[in-house]
């Protein structure tokens, strides 16, 4: 979508440092990291949030899943880490593609703020 960052993230308009990519997704470090290891998972696809996801994209949703975990074994956090999803003001959303927090490589506390 015109004027999505992550959109040009996928499209190689905007540069990223990538650490998957398949036909469905594409996993990147987060540019500003709140973690030792902070990466996004996001659909090649623009949906705006976890909201525009449709019950025929149920492989998506499940699929942005399986990128999360295969990523964070990629980058070694055996000790454990976290996958968020933010949606909407309240949530602390601020980019309009739906994307997967992959955080870790510290002890993260809980709840989050
Ligand atoms: P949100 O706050 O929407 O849940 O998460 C958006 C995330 O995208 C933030 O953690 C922010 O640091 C990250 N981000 C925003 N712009 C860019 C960018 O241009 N490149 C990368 N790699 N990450 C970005
Ligand atoms: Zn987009």
């Amino acid at each position: 979508m015109a004027g999505c960052i992550f959109c040009d993230i996928v499209d190689g308009k905007i540069p990223a440092k990538l650490i998957h990519e398949d036909h469905l997704a594409v996993a990147f470090h987060d540019i500003s990291p709140k973690a030792p290891t902070h990466l996004l998972v996001i659909p090649r696809q623009h949906l705006s949030d976890l909201d525009e996801a449709k019950p025929e994209q149920e492989l998506l949703l499940g699929h942005l899943l399986l990128v999360a975990k295969e990523v964070a074994a990629k980058s070694e956090l055996r000790g454990g880490y976290r996958v968020v999803i933010n949606r909407g003001a309240d949530g602390g959303q601020s980019v309009d593609h739906l994307h997967v927090h992959v955080l870790g490589g510290r002890p993260l506390a809980w709840p989050p703020g």
